[in-house]
């Protein structure tokens, strides 16, 4: 008898548990998929209607007489919005970590003088709530904040109802996960005027910029999300000046909809982030020189010969694919001879042979060094993990 109610017991407990995890499935898949299509961009319309956005101003609020000179140069119709850090998230200790609520007035007088909208960065919820008190139109989460789950959320919990426009910057290390998981923290409870702006990623291998861009992971989010706007901050991807334009011409070719852009009107003399700022001259300048390419082609002839070379892409895609695959077998037969004869799966020089050899064939055949270890990189972690399989059998 016991054992029987005991049974039944487990039975229902676990018709129950079904039902509530189908419900919770259900919902999750709900939710990315209104994040997915929900209209989250009126806002960018609003602000930019004409031109891509273009949110300009100093890494730092420093004076009041900076902040002030700065965004008078920055008056173009083409600068929709006016950035400032109020509090600065830095490195190390002992460096200018912003004015704080002391600055906030400033801000307001460049809105009133200028009629930019004013953006700022906030990283807890006493900021958040200082920044609602202060009117600021606005609001960003910095890489150093979206990596942090508990912050993003009780920011998201000080700024719920308030209408304004949040901005998530990618977090510092490259984890698309994270970055989606700051934003759904936004969308879910209920803002509606969202974007993301991709700064760059940290690296330990010193690079060509301050920040990799890692152009993929933003890709992705912006095909997952084509409806959230994706912002480029070449200033902080880059870290030095010469590469703002390069970099912002990327961005729109790559059909971001707006910048972060640092300027300063003496960036030489920046508190903050100086070797990457330009003065609010050199900024419009670049504006001037950035090339907005159509989005779509109209002419029936550029059409065809689109459609013609996008099938002979297609189709050498599929014998790159084929041929990796022969490569990948190849590579698994060596695996059986190595257990064969208990050989290890790493040969270092035989993997130097190989590298230099598409080195120096890169050369001729007009294909970067770079991208050509990147690919051969990945082939041989694949073979590696392929043979290694085969070992453990
Ligand atoms: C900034 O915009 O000045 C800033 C600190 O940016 P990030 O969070 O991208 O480092
Ligand atoms: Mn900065």
């Amino acid at each position: 008898m016991y054992n029987r109610c005991f049974t039944i017991l487990i039975y229902f407990s676990r018709i129950i548990f079904y039902k509530i995890g189908l419900h919770k499935i259900k919902k999750l898949f709900e939710e990315l998929y209104i994040m997915q299509t929900k209209k989250l961009n009126s806002w960018l319309e609003l602000i930019a209607p004409e031109y891509p956005l273009m949110i300009a101003g100093p890494c730092s609020a420093e004076t009041e007489e900076q902040v002030l000179q700065t965004a008078q140069g920055l008056i173009d119709k083409r600068v929709q919005v006016f950035r400032a850090g109020v509090w600065k998230p830095r490195t190390r200790p002992g460096n200018f970590e912003g004015h704080g609520e002391k600055a906030l007035p400033w801000l307001k007088k460049v809105k009133d003088e200028t009629g930019m909208k004013i953006a700022i960065e906030i990283a807890n919820a006493q900021h958040a709530e200082l920044a609602l008190q202060y009117d600021i139109d606005i609001l960003w989460i910095g890489a150093r904040t979206s990596v942090n789950p508990f912050a993003v959320q009780e920011i998201a919990d000080a700024i719920k109802g308030s209408g304004k426009v949040i901005l998530i910057k990618n977090p510092v290390n490259p984890d698309l996960a994270l970055w989606i998981g700051a934003v759904e923290r936004f969308h879910k409870i209920g803002m509606t005027d969202i974007g993301v702006i991709h700064r760059g990623f940290s690296s330990f291998r010193p690079g060509a910029y301050r920040n990799e861009p890692n152009w993929q992971i933003a890709l992705d989010f912006k095909n997952r999300y084509p409806n959230i706007p994706m912002i480029l901050d070449p200033s902080h991807i880059c870290g030095r000046r010469d590469c703002i334009y390069d970099m912002a011409q990327m961005g729109l070719d790559l059909q971001y909809q707006g910048f972060m852009i640092e300027s300063h009107h003496n960036p030489d003399k920046a508190w903050s982030d100086a070797k990457q700022q330009v003065t609010p001259q050199t900024l419009l300048k670049i504006i001037d020189k950035l090339c907005l390419r159509k989005q779509q082609f109209k002419d029936p002839e550029a059409l065809d010969k689109l459609y013609f070379y996008r099938n002979q892409i297609n189709q050498l895609d599929d014998e790159l694919l084929k041929l990796l695959s022969e490569r990948m077998q190849v590579a698994q037969k060596i695996g059986r001879i190595k257990k064969q004869k208990s050989v290890a799966v790493l040969q270092s020089d035989r993997w130097q042979e190989i590298m230099q050899k598409a080195i120096e064939k890169s050369q001729e055949l007009d294909l970067s060094e770079k991208f050509i270890l990147q690919i051969f990189k990945a082939i041989h972690q694949e073979s590696i993990e392929k043979q290694e399989r085969i070992l453990k059998k």
